[in-house]
């Protein structure tokens, strides 16, 4: 006889612990499952295979700018609807709808901060708003960024994560934006100032035949999907099989038209060691306030 009882286990009696939905996620690449903790902590990069997630414009400037220093700038701007757009939704419709579930007003952050106590403009776009795409409040935000960097001769940082290009929704307006943003970065050129496109996946269309491709230096995240038209539709045009990762950060390196890939977590040192090396330093007028002018001697009458 047996000394102790031996309990049974089935399907019926033993109880089956949940796992709390939301707490995992799937790596787009490589399929792993990743606690979702674990890829927050890891700035969105997947730790199995490195794939970097897309990050929203405010998580981008938490990442890059120096923490508290971030002054937003003309957050007021919102978009009219020229052309009375009617479509499956109005384009009234689409941006209340984007504007509640981003709590954004457009596409863009702009603002200016520091990166390890140096003042720069910076400006984001963000995919989740009508993919990222550049109406005429994301070009007005991006060139009055530009504009007053130029005034206050500091670099701008322009971060791009945008699947769309232009807005169609606004039509010929959109388009203008092309060209006022590079406008406004030829000048800040002529005034021989800096400025770093940073890209992200992923950044298409007429962002990257605009501002995002015309940076002193252009950086890129790792495997970031760069392009103008999509891989399908090039397919379909010049009927030929496009060589493997076509469009992708590693090939763009190497074919000269990207400057640097640099991963998520190294992204705000090397900003700051181009800033650093090109001695694009603040005037007086913009010194970071950890740089105080020492006091003048007083004589001393003790
Ligand atoms: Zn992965």
């Amino acid at each position: 006889m047996a000394l102790f009882g031996r309990k049974h286990f089935n399907l019926l009696n033993s109880k089956k612990k949940d796992i709390p939905a939301g707490l995992w996620t799937q790596c787009k690449d490589c399929s792993a499952t990743i606690y979702k903790k674990e890829l927050v902590d890891n700035l969105s990069v997947c730790p199995k295979c490195g794939y970097h997630f897309a990050l929203n414009a405010r998580e981008r400037i938490d990442l890059l700018i120096d923490l508290g220093t971030f002054k937003e700038r003309d957050q007021d701007l919102v978009s009219v609807d020229p052309l009375k757009f009617k479509g499956p939704k109005t384009y009234k419709e689409k941006l209340h709808s984007d504007q509640k579930s981003t709590g954004l007003r457009d596409a863009v952050i702009s603002g200016e901060g520091n990166i390890n106590g140096r003042p720069v403009m910076i400006a984001v776009t963000d995919s989740r708003f009508i993919m990222g795409s550049m109406g005429s409040v994301v070009g007005e935000r991006i060139t009055r960024a530009i504009e007053s960097a130029t005034d206050k001769r500091i670099p701008v940082i322009i971060v791009s994560g945008s699947g769309g290009g232009a807005r169609m929704y606004e039509g010929v307006f959109s388009l203008m934006q092309m060209a006022k943003t590079c406008s406004a970065l030829a000048r800040h050129n002529e005034a021989g100032l800096l400025h770093i496109s940073c890209l992200t996946n992923p950044t298409m269309a007429g962002i990257m035949a605009s501002f995002a491709g015309v940076g002193d230096i252009i950086m890129a995240e790792p495997r970031a999907l760069i392009g103008f038209t999509g891989p399908r539709v090039i397919e379909q045009t010049i009927r030929q099989k496009l060589p493997a990762g076509f469009q992708q950060s590693e090939f763009l390196l190497e074919h000269g038209l990207i400057d640097m890939i640099v991963d998520r977590k190294d992204l705000k040192a090397r900003i700051f060691q181009v800033i650093d090396y090109t001695g694009m330093t603040p005037t007086a007028a913009t010194a970071p306030a950890s740089d105080p002018v020492p006091p003048p001697e007083t004589p001393d009458n003790s």
